[in-house]
C-alpha cells in the first residue's frame, strides 16, 4: 500500500488536486475532481454523482445522490501530472453501503476469504493495442512499421515505441509497482506490461489506474490506447491474465505450496491449491460472465486462427503445468494464471468470482483430476467431449446463462448485484443482435 500522507502533507508536497474515482459494473471509471483543501470533508461525506448519468450502477434518474467514499489507501499520484492524486472509492447511497458498488463487493467477498484465514495474492497482465485513426477513418496499428505476421517479442519493435514504454515503465516505478518486464506482443501494436502481484484489492485498483495511465500517455502522443478483447479479427486479443495464489493470513505461507515445498515441480500443488483449481473449473463457465464480460470478448476466445498462427486464449476448461493453452497454468511453484480473463474486465468483480469460486472448491474439496498435457488447441470437439471436457460459452449470452445458475456465485457477489449484473448484461447481448454488422450483409445479400 501507498505510504500515507495527510491532506496538508499532500498540499506540502504540491498535491493540489484529487481525483474521486470509481468503476461502475462495465468497469468504466468515473470520477470528480476535488481541491485537496476539501479532501478531509469528502473522505467523510464523499463526493456526490448522479448514478443513472455514471454508467450501469443500479440507479435512475429520480434516486438519490450516490456518494463516493475514496479510500484514502488506494493513492497514487498521478505521475504525468504530479499536482494531482487518485483515489479509488467506494459507494453509498443514503448513508448506506451501496450493495452494486464493484469494489465494495470485491471488499466483502476477500473479507470472507479473510475470515477463513486466507489472503487472496493477486498480479494481472493487461495486454494493449496503441491505435491511430487510418486515413479511411478505421482505426489501424499505430506504428506504420509494425506489420509482421508474428510480430510477438519484436526488438525492433519494441524500440521504435521506446519512448511511450519508458515513460510508462518509469511512471509505474515512481508508484512502486515493481514493473519487471515489457514487451511486444503477439498482435501489431499490441504490448505488455507486468509489475509486481499484490493482494487482490490492490491489484484491482493498480489495473484500473494502469487503464487510465496508458490510455493518458497514448493520448498525449495521439493516439489510442486499447484494452478491447478483440480489435482486430485477424489479430490475436487483448488478455489480462490473471495469475492468482492464497496464502496464510497468519504465517505469510503460500498455501498453494505443499508442506515442504515444491522442489522446482509446480504441479506438487497442496490439497488447498488442487481443490481451488477444482473450484475454478467447477464454475469456468458461470466465472466467464465476468472474466470475458463483453459479446466482444467471444471473438478472442472462438476465434478459429490469427495471423501469428495461435489466438493464446483457452476454449477448453482445462488446467496444466507451463502450458499456454490450457485455461489454468500453473507457470512456476504456487501459483495458478487463469487464461481465460480478457481486457475488459471489471477486475473487482472478476477476482471476488475467482476467489469465491476456488473457496467453493476448497470446501467442497473438488478434485481437479488430472492436469492435461498437451497441445490444448488441436483437440477437435471429438476429443474434447470423449475425455469428458468442458468447454467455454461460445457467447455472452451462453456465460449469462451460466452465471444465472451458479448459487455459488451469486451467494458470493450478492444476488442484487448479479441479478442487475444479468440484466445489463443482457440488454448489451440484445442491442448487439439489433445491430447488423458488415459480414452479415455480405453473407446474406444474395440469398
Ligand atoms: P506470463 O506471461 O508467463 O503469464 P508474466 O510474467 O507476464 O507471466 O506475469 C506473471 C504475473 O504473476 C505477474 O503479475 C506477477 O507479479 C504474478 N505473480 C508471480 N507470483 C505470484 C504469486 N505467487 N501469486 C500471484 N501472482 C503472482
Ligand atoms: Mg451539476
Ligand atoms: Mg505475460
Ligand atoms: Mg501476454
Ligand atoms: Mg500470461
Amino acid at each position: 500500500m501507498t505510504m500515507l500522507q495527510s491532506p496538508d502533507e499532500l498540499v506540502l508536497n504540491d498535491v493540489n488536486y484529487a481525483l474521486i474515482s470509481f468503476v461502475e459494473l462495465n468497469g468504466f471509471s468515473r470520477a470528480k475532481l476535488v481541491p485537496m483543501s476539501v479532501l478531509s470533508s469528502v473522505k467523510e461525506h464523499g463526493a456526490g454523482f448522479a448514478g443513472f448519468a455514471a454508467g450501469d450502477i443500479g440507479q435512475g434518474p429520480h434516486d438519490p445522490d450516490l456518494v463516493a467514499i475514496p479510500d484514502l489507501g488506494s493513492m497514487q499520484r498521478v505521475p504525468w501530472r504530479e499536482d494531482v492524486c487518485w483515489f479509488a472509492s467506494d459507494l453509498y447511497v443514503e448513508g448506506r453501503s451501496w450493495p452494486y458498488c464493484p469494489r465494495t463487493t470485491a471488499k466483502r467477498v476477500l473479507r470472507m476469504a479473510q475470515e477463513k484465514g486466507y489472503r487472496f495474492m493477486v498480479g494481472m497482465e493487461p495486454e494493449f493495442f496503441l491505435l491511430r485513426k487510418g486515413g479511411d477513418g478505421r482505426l489501424e496499428p499505430a506504428d506504420p512499421l509494425d506489420m509482421e505476421a508474428k510480430p510477438c517479442y519484436n526488438q525492433q519493435s519494441i524500440f521504435r515505441n521506446l519512448d511511450f514504454i519508458t515513460r510508462l515503465v518509469d511512471a509505474m516505478n515512481r508508484l512502486g509497482w515493481g514493473v519487471y518486464q515489457c514487451d511486444h506482443e503477439d498482435a501489431n501494436g499490441q504490448f505488455e506490461i507486468n509489475w509486481a502481484y499484490t493482494e487482490a484489492l490492490e491489484q484491482a485498483d493498480r489495473l484500473t489506474f494502469a487503464r487510465f495511465l496508458i490510455r493518458s500517455l497514448a493520448e498525449e502522443q495521439g493516439l489510442i490506447a486499447t484494452f478491447m478483447p478483440k480489435p482486430f479479427s485477424r489479430l490475436t486479443g487483448n488478455g489480462a491474465h490473471c495469475h492468482v495464489s492464497l496464502w496464510d493470513e497468519k504465517t505469510g505461507r503460500n498455501l498453494f505450496l505443499p508442506e515442504g515445498g515444491a522442489e522446482g515441480n509446480p504441479l506438487a500443488l497442496s490439497d488447498i491449491g488442487r481443490w481451488f483449481i477444482g473450484g475454478l473449473l467447477a464454475h469456468a463457465r458461470a466465472l466467464a460472465a465476468f472474466t470475458t464480460p463483453t459479446v466482444n470478448s467471444y471473438k478472442r476466445l472462438w476465434a478459429s486462427t490469427t495471423d501469428s498462427g495461435a489466438t493464446w486464449a483457452p476454449v477448453y476448461v482445462t488446467y496444466g503445468g507451463n502450458n499456454r493453452t490450457v485455461m489454468l497454468r500453473i507457470p512456476g511453484e504456487g501459483r495458478v494464471e487463469y487464461r481465460a480473463v480478457d481486457g475488459a474486465v471489471n477486475p473487482y468483480l472478476a477476482l471476488a468470482a475467482i476467489v469465491a469460486a476456488g473457496l467453493d472448491g476448497i470446501e467442497r474439496q473438488i478434485d481437479p483430476g488430472p492436469p492435461f498435457a498437451g497441445n490444448a488447441y488441436k483437440l477437435t470437439w471429438a476429443d474434447a467431449s470423449e475425455r469428458g471436457m468442458t468447454v467455454l460459452p461460445r457467447t455472452l449470452k451462453e456465460a449469462l446463462e451460466a452465471l444465472d445458475g451458479d448459487e455459488v456465485l451469486t451467494e458470493a457477489l450478492g444476488p442484487d448485484l448479479v441479478s442487475l449484473y444479468l440484466e445489463v448484461k443482457e440488454r448489451e447481448w440484445r442491442e448487439y443482435h439489433a445491430s447488423v454488422s458488415e459480414w452479415e450483409v455480405e453473407r446474406y445479400l444474395h440469398l
